[in-house]
């Protein structure tokens, strides 16, 4: 068994993403060298019936007690209602500082559980076994955690490092394929943010990833290598790690017009468009080669994503609207913007204060 380590080196809070294919079969050993005595699993009902019971016997057998906490699917499970039931599980379950919170699940379950162990009792560790493309190569990466309230998505939360990430690669064989394309989004961004080598490297394997071959693996540890390297560099987003937003201004403003509503557009498609816009606006105002823009728009087309707004179901609002979207995301200062925009392929870098005028020329020439 082909076995990816990427270290994630954080001073005392280091730790390790553990990439490969049946990983869950050894996660027991792996998980009980943490030295916990109890650990809760935290999952969904999707994902509980698959995998729980492989998990949990694996812990078991090695002495550990397990609590398994199963909670609905979606994005709304994100909630204080759902943090309440996590703390008091892992309460109910007599968790100490020693124990651990395992995450078995996609980002939802991860953010929440890895919230909910970083303030049940002040903090205990907890370890993510990410289930989806999207939490294998993102969100199980860089410690941000939390829930959505009423005021916007994710505005409660906290900064928690994992002890350990186990991505079991095979565990995708039954993610449903909206979600492994919309999760390849985010892959393929990161070769668009500074690394064309591996864009080109996607462009030539794309389908191994998919189909579940060697190149699976290979896609999500470099995914990890990179992740880990934007946070390791800027832990608190201060600086550079606005990198990762690449495609996400206009990705959100997206997600918010379609009202979040996941039948319509989930968020790897959102940000398919927006990295796609991305690189048209950047040609657009001359700083990109149009070749590398076609270039990128072709790429996510052969991978089944969209990347017009045209393609946005029900549509995607007035430019006035998509504006106005964009606007109350968090990455505004006065009146101007801050984008994310290329110089090409693997060049992108962080530009603020662009004018919206700018940006409504640009829509209208999109829509
Ligand atoms: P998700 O957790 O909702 O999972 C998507 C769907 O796939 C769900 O229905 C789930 O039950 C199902 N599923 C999961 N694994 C499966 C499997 N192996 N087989 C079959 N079905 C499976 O969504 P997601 O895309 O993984 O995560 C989205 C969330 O991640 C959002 O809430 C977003 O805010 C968050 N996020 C966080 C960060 C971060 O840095 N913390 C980064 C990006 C995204
Ligand atoms: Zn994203």
């Amino acid at each position: 068994q082909r076995l990816i380590t990427v270290p994630v080196p954080l001073g005392e809070r280091a730790y390790d993403i553990l990439v490969g294919r049946g990983l869950i079969g050894s996660a027991g050993a792996r998980i009980a060298a943490l030295g916990a005595r109890a650990a809760a699993i935290v999952t969904d009902e999707h994902v509980g019936p698959l995998y729980a019971s492989a998990l949990t016997g694996a812990l078991e057998a090695q002495g550990l007690r397990t609590t398994l906490v199963v909670l609905p699917p979606g994005e709304a499970t994100k909630s204080y209602a759902s943090l309440e039931r996590v703390c008091d599980a892992v309460l109910e379950a007599r968790i100490e500082r020693g124990d651990l919170v395992v995450a078995l699940g996609g980002g939802v379950i991860g953010d929440l559980a890895g919230f909910a162990a970083a303030v049940v009792r002040r903090g205990v560790r907890f370890v993510q076994v990410p289930t989806t493309l999207l939490s294998q190569v993102d969100s199980s990466v860089g410690g941000k955690t939390g829930i959505n309230s009423r005021h916007g998505k994710n505005l409660v939360g906290a900064f928690h490092q994992p002890s350990l990430v186990l991505a079991d690669t095979a565990l995708l064989d039954t993610l449903p394929a909206r979600e492994m394309r919309a999760g390849y989004a985010e892959v393929a961004k990161y070769g668009l943010i500074d690394d064309a080598r591996f864009f080109a490297w996607c462009e030539a394997n794309w389908q191994g990833i998919f189909a579940g071959g060697p190149e699976r693996d290979e896609a999500v540890a470099q995914s990890c290598r990179a992740k880990a390297a934007v946070v390791v560099r800027d832990e608190h987003e201060t600086g550079d790690r606005a990198l990762l937003n690449l495609g996400h201004t206009f990705g959100h403003a997206l997600e918010k017009i379609t009202a979040y509503d996941s039948a319509r557009l989930v968020h790897g498609e959102g940000v398919a468009i927006g990295l796609a816009l991305a690189f048209r606006f950047s040609a657009f105002l001359g700083l990109c080669p149009p070749g590398d823009a076609e270039r990128v728009e072709a790429h996510l087309t052969a991978a089944g994503l969209p990347t017009r707004l045209s393609q946005v179901p029900g549509g995607c609002g007035t430019v006035d609207e998509l504006l106005a979207a964009m606007a109350q995301d968090k990455k505004v200062k006065g009146g101007a913007l801050t984008f994310i925009l290329a110089r090409g392929i693997g060049r992108s870098f962080i530009a603020p204060g662009i004018e919206a005028g700018k940006v409504r020329a640009f829509l209208d020439s999109e829509i």
